[in-house]
């Protein structure tokens, strides 16, 4: 039998010491001024849309942060919910303005989240932001890079010097994860679909992401024994799936990108799927609200 070897990163652990730094955080606007205030906007009833907002708006309710859902109509117009945003870009009391992902087809989503205020912008979507993190300049950050370097900074994973590699380049984690590993002086490898021989990529990694939306793609062939994988994915798997993946073994339906049973026997450390990135996304926006309110109370002062 192969024997376990790798370090599993606890995402809850992680969540939990964030979540406790914030509590004092929030207690001290509420006292000085007034408490954060994080605005959801969720067109529709996509129902996994539904479920984050929900845990949002949990999330929200046990630190103390004031929280609003607005849900126009699934028939909604971007000049509908331009009008909304422009509302609450001038409201005081509102330091986050969040719009769910995905909207309708019939909604211009770039024009959308262009619309958002900068300094409201706690998802780090807008291109001022974006910006910001290309230069360095501190700024709200995509929160689910975000949560997995306040990861690897916790479990004391060493990254400047060493080499990570980032499978994919989405504009919510794998760019800007790239961009917070180069600027921890890691040597980053971007790949892609295109990449050409992805598995020898992997395996010059001594920390490896994976945020690619493939059921266990990424396979022992694929991980420099000892490093660190990060499993960003989270993959629905129908029966046949679960039964290419793991065989006669105990099976789960929802897997990340990389083969559970595979990365615990060659890696160094590993984040499980679920409860490895999944809890810090929502933690990291409880954060980038925070901060958004600690800056505008003080600078409305
Ligand atoms: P995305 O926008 O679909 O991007 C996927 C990326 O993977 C693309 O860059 C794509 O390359 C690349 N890719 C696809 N197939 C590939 C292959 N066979 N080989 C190499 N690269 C491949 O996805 P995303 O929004 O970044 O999300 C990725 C995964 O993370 C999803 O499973 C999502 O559910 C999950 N996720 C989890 C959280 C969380 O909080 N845990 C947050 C966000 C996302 P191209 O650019 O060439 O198409």
């Amino acid at each position: 039998m192969l024997e376990e070897m790798a370090q599993i990163l606890d995402g809850k652990w992680v969540r939990d010491q964030i979540l406790a730094e914030c509590k004092p955080r929030v207690q001290a606007l509420a006292e000085s001024e007034r408490p954060p205030g994080l605005v959801v906007v969720l067109v529709g009833n996509d129902p996994a849309s539904e479920i984050y907002v929900r845990n949002k708006i949990k999330a929200c309710e046990e630190l103390g942060i004031r929280s609003e859902k607005l849900a126009p109509p699934e028939s909604v117009t971007t000049a509908e919910l331009l009008a909304i945003i422009e509302v609450l870009n001038a409201r005081d009391d509102v330091d986050g303005i969040l719009v769910q992902m995905p909207l309708p087809r019939q909604i211009d989503s770039r024009r959308v989240l262009e619309a958002v205020s900068p300094d409201k912008d706690v998802d780090g979507f807008h291109p001022v932001n974006v910006g910001k993190l290309v230069a360095n300049i501190p700024a709200a950050r995509s929160c689910t890079p975000a949560g997995i370097m306040e990861l690897l900074r916790r479990y004391r994973i060493p990254i400047t010097g060493r080499h990570a590699t980032v499978v994919g380049r989405s504009d919510i984690v794998g760019k800007p994860m790239a961009l917070m590993l180069l600027h921890e002086s890691a040597t980053v490898t971007i790949c892609h679909s295109k990449t050409p021989d992805l598995a020898a990529e992997c395996r010059r990694a001594d920390i490896l992401v994976a945020a690619i939306g493939r059921p266990a793609l990424i396979r022992s062939n694929y991980i420099k024994p000892g490093a660190t994988v990060i499993d960003v994915g989270m993959n629905r798997l129908t029966d046949e799936e679960a039964k290419a993946i793991f065989g006669d073994a105990p099976s789960r339906k929802l897997i990340g990108d990389v083969h559970p049973l595979e990365v615990a026997q060659t890696a160094g450390a590993y984040t499980p799927v679920p409860g490895g990135v999944g809890p810090l996304t929502i933690a990291m926006l409880m954060v980038n609200t925070i901060r958004s309110a600690e800056s505008r109370i003080q600078c409305c002062a």
